[in-house]
């Protein structure tokens, strides 16, 4: 996708905090951190959201989960982290690129639901 910041990241367009690399999948630290570690995981390839996920993703898709707990516990995450996934307008995304964000770093983070 011409416009799109996270793919323009994936191609190395755009710099980013890289804290992981593989043929399928980056990994950088949010530029906004909502938390002491916060990241984000992408796909290289462009989907829009998780709507758009699809069955030919599933294996992608498993990739990214078993490796998040991987990489938040090489960030220093010792007791737990939060994985956040918005999805659409109403929830909350704002780059249509998907991404999870990666969270924690603290004892406790706040919003809790
Ligand atoms: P929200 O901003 O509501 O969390 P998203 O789920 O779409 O919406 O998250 C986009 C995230 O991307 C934000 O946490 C933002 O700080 C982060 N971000 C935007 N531009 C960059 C960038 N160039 N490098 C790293 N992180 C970025």
């Amino acid at each position: 996708m011409d416009n799109c910041i996270f793919c323009k990241i994936a191609k190395r367009e755009i710099p980013s905090n890289e804290i992981y690399e593989d043929e399928d999948i980056l990994a950088f630290n949010d530029i906004n951190p909502a938390a002491p570690i916060h990241f984000l995981l992408i796909p290289k390839m462009h989907i829009d959201s998780l709507t758009d996920a699809q069955d030919i993703h599933q294996s992608l898709l498993g990739k990214m989960l078993l490796l998040a707990p991987q990489l938040a516990k090489k960030q220093g995450c010792e007791n737990g982290f939060r994985t956040i996934i918005n999805t659409g307008p109403a929830g909350g995304q704002e780059i249509f690129h998907l991404h999870f964000h990666i969270i924690g770093g603290r004892d406790r983070l706040p919003g809790m639901i």
